[in-house]
């Protein structure tokens, strides 16, 4: 998917429509929590000012997880809008280092790496198959969504957790 400097410059700051596909391929393998996805439906527009490109518009597609909590597999549609600012070399802007925008070398914006980019960083690294997910039992393995175990398990503070290893280490 390529955007032509010169067509966005004879549009005269009318924004110009595209859709694309993102292949799920390469996708799926740079994201572990990827257990499977549809192609990615990618809707946007694109429209020069002043030697700037802004570029914005919505990705969205259907992705496989597995739940972090209680290891159930689930399809969720997830929807990431994007924006993104190009400087070509008629902006009259400063390159300051940590700028918000990406620098346009030849005659085209090649969008894919950076729309690819924009999907990965929205996929969650830790999952959930509902928010209050209650997950798997630590005891007996049951899905504690579904059932109701008679297990007792202790609670222990996360932050917590290590001051206890402490004292069990210390007995020892
Ligand atoms: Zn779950
Ligand atoms: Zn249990």
């Amino acid at each position: 998917m390529n955007l032509k400097i010169a067509e966005l410059k004879s549009r005269q700051g009318e924004p110009l429509p595209f859709r694309t596909t993102l292949e799920p391929a390469d996708l799926k393998n740079r994201h572990q929590e990827i257990r499977g996805l549809t192609p990615v439906e990618t809707v946007g527009e694109a429209v020069m000012l002043g030697g700037l490109v802004y570029v914005t518009g919505k990705l969205s597609a259907d992705v496989d997880f597995v739940c972090a909590r209680c290891l159930g597999p689930f399809r969720q549609h997830v929807q990431i809008p994007f924006q993104e600012t190009f400087a070509t070399s008629d902006a009259d802007v400063q390159e300051d280092g940590d700028s918000d925008f990406h620098e346009v070398a030849g005659d085209e914006i090649d969008l894919e790496p950076i729309l690819q980019e924009d999907f990965l960083l929205a996929i969650p690294a830790f999952p959930l198959c509902m928010e209050d997910c209650k997950g798997l039992c630590p005891t007996c393995g049951a899905n504690r969504n579904e059932q109701t175990c008679s297990c007792n398990n202790q609670r222990i503070d996360p932050r917590l957790a290590g001051l206890a290893d402490f004292f069990s280490k210390t007995e020892e």
